[in-house]
């Protein structure tokens, strides 16, 4: 587990952070503008401008990442007692993805992504949820986050150009994980 993104939902008395708030505000924001939906554009700069202040509370709330590794794991091999992985690691949307070699306490997954704390004893999955994969619009190798999940596949938009990246294998996985409690309803 890693304490900061256990932070940024709860707070000490295992309420809501406002970040957490700003997230499904955010959610919220996004269904009500979703494709087929008509809005006026005195609401629609009403929507804006509330989902730029949640997206303010939002990003203030996720500064402890900058304190992270974000890193999708190529190869490993296990040498004197370690693990060690050939990883790239990602440093923005602009910044090519660096090649390192890290050494870890535990195995991880080839091909998945992964957050960890600067020392890496502390190493999260999150596979399915970000998949770093060949994109199939543009063929760069780009950062998809999870969106929504429909009948037989689930749908990942990419961070660097909101290219589109549909799924099977990461639904059932979210299947698996029991993560999809409204079968078709969004992330
Ligand atoms: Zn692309």
């Amino acid at each position: 587990m890693i304490p900061g993104v256990v932070s940024v939902h709860f707070d000490t008395s295992g309420k809501p952070t406002r970040a957490a708030n700003a997230a499904g505000a955010l959610v919220a924001l996004r269904n009500e503008v979703r494709h087929g939906s008509s809005i006026g554009v005195g609401t629609a700069r009403k929507l804006l401008a509330d989902a730029l202040s949640e997206l303010d509370r939002l990003l203030a709330g996720s500064l402890f990442l900058r304190d992270h590794v974000l890193f999708v794991a190529r190869a490993l091999n296990f040498e004197d007692g370690e693990f060690v992985c050939q990883a790239r690691v990602l440093r923005g949307a602009q910044a090519p993805m660096a090649r390192v070699a890290l050494r870890l306490p535990r195995p991880v997954t080839m091909g998945r992504t992964y957050l960890a704390t600067r020392d890496f004893t502390r190493v999260l999955d999150l596979h399915p949820f970000v998949i770093v994969d060949t994109c199939p619009i543009c063929e760069d190798e780009e950062v998809f986050l999870y969106e929504s999940a429909g009948a037989d596949r689930s749908h990942f938009v990419s961070f660097q150009k909101g290219h589109a990246l549909a799924s099977v294998g990461a639904l059932k996985l979210l299947e698996n994980y029991g993560v999809l409690g409204v079968r078709g309803g969004k992330a």
